[in-house]
């Protein structure tokens, strides 16, 4: 009798679209449980300037390294964080662990070679009322110098409720943290909106989007006429998933300022971010562009 019951418990569940769910809730309870099972890493993308020649920045990237499912993408579980609210406990988690980090670096490495350290915010993060004040407090018992951490949203995030991201932006703002918009090019927001009503420090164009029109003839001047209108509005551009020499070679010739990718390098474990700092692992693996 347990064996039928559990044979058609089997079938129940087995059903296509009954899994899913099921291995949907399992995987909310054990997110729940990660960051205090040690589970939760942040890898360090490199984010390099084109004028000092350098990394300048580190972009915390969330892994969860899952004891079944092996380590899993910030796409994988992020949007399932995002609506159920987990994402809030995470984020804290997040942002802890990377101003640790940040403040690590300033500590141990020379004058002037410590990076900034971006966190990516979501919706339900940024909006979350005590957002503000844990990351003063952070501040306030690291020690840490506010302008080696730099705060990531997106356009969607930013333009969801305009007057609730100019108010946190600027408390933000005032804390002396820098503030990046993500993914640009992805949605409707205008640079104008971003650089003086955000005042937002720094654009990121999206990956996708960079590669797109720059390798694309028909649109040639969409790229350089959106990185020159961003410095109009006193942006500094960091174009992000670069991928190849030619494309690190045309945004240097269009003035960008940062750029990151798999050509500069992946996204490191800390230890690895650490000896690349330190100038121990070298950058564009090894074989840099002129
Ligand atoms: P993002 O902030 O736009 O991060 C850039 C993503 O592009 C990263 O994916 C990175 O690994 C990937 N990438 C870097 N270089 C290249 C490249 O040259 N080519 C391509 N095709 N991709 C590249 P990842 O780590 O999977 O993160 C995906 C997204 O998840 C992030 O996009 C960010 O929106 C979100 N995310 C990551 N960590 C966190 C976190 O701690 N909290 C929150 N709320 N979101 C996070
Ligand atoms: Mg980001
Ligand atoms: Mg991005
Ligand atoms: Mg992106």
């Amino acid at each position: 009798r347990a064996k039928a019951a559990g044979k058609n418990r089997y079938h129940v569940f087995d059903r296509e679209g009954d899994a899913p769910e099921l291995e949907r809730l399992r995987l909310e309870n054990e997110l729940r449980e990660a960051a205090a099972n040690g589970e939760l890493e942040l890898f360090y993308q490199p984010v390099y300037s084109l004028e000092l020649g350098r990394a300048v920045g580190m972009e915390a990237l969330l892994r969860w390294n899952h004891p079944r499912r092996g380590t899993m993408l910030p796409g994988q579980f992020i949007p399932m964080a995002e609506e159920t609210g987990l994402i809030v406990p995470v984020g804290r988690w997040v942002l802890e662990e990377a101003v640790r980090q940040a403040r690590e670096w300033e500590r141990s490495l020379p004058a002037g070679a410590a990076p900034m350290v971006g966190v990516n915010l979501s919706l339900r993060q940024f909006q979350n009322p005590g957002l503000v004040e844990h990351v003063a407090r952070l501040l306030r018992e690291s020690g840490l110098d506010p302008s080696l951490l730099t705060l990531e949203i997106t356009e969607s995030v930013a333009m969801h409720d305009v007057p609730a991201t100019v108010e946190i932006l600027e408390r933000l703002n005032a804390m002396g943290v820098w503030l990046v918009i993500d993914d640009f090019g992805t949605g409707n927001s205008s640079i104008a909106y971003v650089g003086s009503r955000f005042r937002m420090n720094h654009l990121k164009l999206d990956g996708t989007f960079v590669r797109e029109f720059l390798d694309d003839p028909e649109n040639p001047t969409i790229l350089p006429g959106l990185i020159d209108f961003a410095h109009t509005v006193g942006l500094r551009v960091i174009a992000e998933g670069v991928e190849t020499r030619g494309q690190f070679e045309r945004l240097r010739e269009l003035g960008c300022e940062f750029v990151q990718g798999y050509y500069v390098a992946p996204p490191l474990p800390a230890g690895e971010a650490t000896k690349l700092l330190a100038g121990r692992i070298p950058l564009f693996g090894g074989e840099p562009p002129r």
